[in-house]
This record gives structure tokens, sequence and C-alpha cells, in this order.
């Protein structure tokens, strides 16, 4: 069981510290933070264990704006997400791209949460099974691979996937490839619990949920349950 907690553009070093000091997760669930890039390193101090929320194929180069495998191990960073949908909505970010940050950081030893996931207008339109696939094929199996199923209508709404929607998506996911996966989207103390009893539901990616070091652990115990 693993859950995660992606920070986003949130939390300096300061709150990032006083984060770490009041979070106290229950012992027999893996627990992650993915703070912004300033923050890594802060977080890694506090005891935690840190992913960043990207990471870069190149070992260094013109890459304004991006960050190497080895500027995250440096920080003691132990892994990465990669294709996030607002990266992939708001950056341009592709399938092709996700899988090139994936295989590399993979490739050096870094751990990777691949997110997948579709609009509300490709559920809508019965796309989803496609779009998974489409997105799921560019990524190759490996034992450092994460998958998050993560419904962009459900990201930041409010909207949460019922536990048969997750279930059925994962196991979709699972058929394609045979990796744990995260179920995110609107995750919350509340319905953590039936969400993570899904048998195809191996933990959870948390986004707004996660800022608050009391709600993150009550999700993180709601894991231990399951
Ligand atoms: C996310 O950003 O990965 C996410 C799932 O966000 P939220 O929990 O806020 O919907």
């Amino acid at each position: 069981m693993l859950i995660a907690g992606n920070w986003k553009m949130f939390k300096a070093q300061a709150e990032t510290r006083a984060f770490g000091a009041a979070f106290s997760p229950p012992a027999g669930v893996d627990v992650v933070v993915c703070p912004p890039f300033t923050s890594l390193a802060a977080a890694a101090e506090s005891g935690l264990t840190v992913y960043a929320q990207n990471v870069h194929w190149a070992e260094e180069g013109a890459y304004t704006g991006e960050i190497s495998i080895a500027m995250l191990k440096e920080l003691g960073v132990a892994g990465a997400i990669v294709g996030h949908s607002e990266r992939r909505q708001y950056f341009g970010e592709t399938d092709e791209g996700t899988a090139r940050r994936a295989a590399a950081a993979l490739a050096a030893g870094l751990r990777v949460i691949a997110c997948v996931g579709e609009l509300e207008a490709e559920r809508e339109a019965g796309e989803t099974e496609a779009v998974l696939r489409r997105q799921v094929s560019a990524l190759d199996l490996h034992p450092g691979l994460v998958v998050a199923y993560e419904p962009v209508w459900a990201i930041g709404t409010g909207k949460t996937a019922t536990p048969e929607i997750a279930q059925h998506a994962h196991a979709f996911i699972k058929s394609l490839l045979d990796v744990p996966v995260l179920y995110g989207g609107s995750v919350k103390p509340d319905n953590a619990a039936e969400l993570l009893a899904q048998p195809a539901v191996d933990g959870a990616l948390v986004g707004g949920a996660s800022l608050d070091p009391d709600s993150f652990a009550a999700i993180c115990r709601a894991g231990l349950l399951s």
C-alpha cells in the first residue's frame, strides 16, 4: 500500500519543515510526499520519503525549467511523478515525453509514479478505455514503476470516482501492464477507506488533502486498514 501526497505548487521550505514536524503516519504503509523542487531538500531532511513532481530524461543540457535525475538524487529524492494531467493539460506534455521521463528515471534507479486518466468529455464519449490504453501502452514494465489512475474530472473538483469506477479502470490498466495502480482524484479522509478497499486499488495519489498533516495521516491510516 503506497500513499503519495502531491503538493503541486504549495509549501515553501518553512511550511515543509512544519509539515514534517506535525506529520505522524502509521507504520506499515509506504508514504511519500512530492513537494515543489525548492522544498525537496527540506522534506528529505525532515525524514520523509520524497519524490519530485517531474524529472527530465537528459543528463544535462539546454532544457530551461527542467530538472535532471542527478540533481534530484543529490537531494535525497527517491522517485518522481511523471505525466501528471496538469503537466499534460497546461504544459503540453505528451505520452511520448512521459514515457521518456519514466524510462530514464527508472533506469537510473528512481521510482516512478506515471499518471494516466481520461478527461470528462472522453468518459462521456465512451473513450475511457481507449485513452487509458494509449497512455499505458507508452510505458514499459519495470519493478520501480507504479501507475496512478487519475480521472481528470475528479482532480481538485471534489468529484470522486465511485469505488466501482476506480476498480474497473484499475483492473483494465493491470490487464495492460502488471504494475501497482494508485487511485487519484479528490481522495479525502472520509472516502479513502472505500476506495482503498477495492482489490485492484494499491494505494492513492492525494493532492489537496495531502497538504494538511492530519488529513494526510488519516488517509494513510485508511490505507493501513485496507
Ligand atoms: C492530484 O493532483 O494528483 C490529485 C489527485 O489532486 P486532488 O486530490 O486534489 O484531486
